[in-house]
């Protein structure tokens, strides 16, 4: 789950590292207000949206009178900002984020996330921080230092050093307030299971200070259950509501572009199933796992979040059955079909516990079916009938 940068540094907070106090509104109006209240002669207006690059789309801007305030905030709330992390169609600001404008020295990066390809957890800084992370990592990966961390090397005050040193600072107490920043950042990322911690940048003030001006958490999902604190901090706007309702409804359920719903039970064969229509020049409009104990409800809901993306040309139904039986899907099928009436073709593969029961539940329901004898055969079928 994501959250706005007025959210995270509001946690960043309660870990004690520094960030301005500003506000947020989604009024011109109260801008001013806020600016006033938080004194200072120019100020800095940022759209909150769950993207980052907002600075370079117009996302971001200075204001040096309190008339700049509300004209800034008024382009800004009610733009669609397109960065390279919204895609084409770009993301609507609902709320701004008033802060006052710091004297800015330089800025440096600071990140932790959780490294897949090791399984375990990096933290990266960089002196080189700021908008352009991206090409430095690319044209200069010598200026991003990273530690990773392991039940042998974990963390401790020798490895936020390491990291200053690493960045170039030299003077004793930068030295100390960034290594303490990178400890309470490491804290955090612990305490609140996230899978991303960013400071970008992380700036050192001309009053010799270090600030987080942005911030950007990512945690992961399946540890929700324990931080209600951090779950209350979904914004219904900004997630797919077609991905609540099915998260809703306890299924896992991801658009993607394509024109190919899926219905699949298990992730592995859900991604299985992705490949194979990709293989065959196909494109899947989703991932969706119904899970592997899903009721004939959620097979019911299944279908009809699939049918409700108008992209959907084909439906391709592919259920191995173990714990979950091959009838039972097939009577959530033929349920939710009856119900939905589709006018676009359905193909169902059914392999494993009671797949004749199943197969004969389908034939009988006198509904328009097309049934496969394996994935490829499925996904073959699938492909044609969504051209
Ligand atoms: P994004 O990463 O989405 O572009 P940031 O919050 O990092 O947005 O802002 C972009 C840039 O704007 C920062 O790198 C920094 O130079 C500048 N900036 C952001 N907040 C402030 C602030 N309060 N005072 C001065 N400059 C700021
Ligand atoms: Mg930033």
């Amino acid at each position: 789950m994501n959250i706005h940068e007025y959210q995270a540094k509001n946690l960043l907070a309660q870990f004690n590292i520094p960030i301005l106090s500003g506000e947020i509104t989604e009024t011109p109006t109260n801008a001013i207000d806020i600016a006033k209240k938080l004194g200072g002669d120019k100020w800095v207006i940022k759209s909150q949206v769950h993207a980052g690059g907002r600075g370079k789309a117009g996302g971001i801007k200075l204001a040096k009178t309190l008339d700049e305030v509300r004209e800034h905030a008024q382009s800004i709330i009610g733009m669609k900002i397109v960065t390279a992390q919204t895609g084409a169609q770009g993301k609507l600001v609902r709320k701004v984020l008033i802060e006052k404008a710091v004297d800015i020295s330089h800025e440096y990066y600071l990140g932790i996330v959780l490294n897949r390809s090791l399984g375990k957890i990096t933290i990266i800084a960089s002196s080189e921080g700021g908008m352009d992370i991206e090409s430095v990592a690319h044209n200069t990966p010598e200026k991003i230092i990273q530690v990773t961390l392991s039940p042998s090397y974990e963390y401790s005050s020798f490895i936020g050093k390491k990291l200053s040193y690493g960045v170039g600072l030299k003077d004793e107490d930068q030295v100390k307030k960034f290594s303490a920043i990178i400890e309470n950042l490491y804290k955090l990322y612990c305490a609140k299971d996230c899978s991303i911690a960013e400071i970008n940048p992380l700036v050192l003030t001309k009053n010799n200070d270090f600030l987080a001006l942005d911030a950007k958490l990512n945690f992961d999902d399946n540890a929700l259950i324990l931080h209600p604190d951090v779950a209350t901090l979904l914004d219904p706007f900004e997630e797919s509501s077609k991905e609540l309702e099915a998260n809703k409804s306890g299924l896992s359920y991801i658009e993607l572009d394509g024109n190919i719903g899926c219905l699949v039970n298990g992730a592995g064969l859900a991604m299985a199933t992705m490949d194979i229509i990709k293989l065959h020049n196909g494109s899947p409009a989703n991932f969706l796992d119904v899970g592997g104990s899903a009721t004939t409800e959620m097979v019911k809901k299944g279908c009809s979040i699939i049918l409700s993306d108008s992209k959907v040309r084909a439906i391709l139904i592919n259920i191995f059955g173990g714990i979950m039986r091959c009838d039972v899907v097939a009577e959530g099928v033929v349920a939710a079909l009856r119900e939905l009436s589709p006018s676009i073709p359905v193909i169902v593969r059914l392999e494993g516990t009671n797949m004749s029961l199943g197969k004969k539940i389908l034939n009988d329901s006198g509904l328009k079916i097309i049934t496969a004898n394996d994935l490829e055969d499925a996904a073959i079928k699938a492909v044609t009938a969504a051209k």
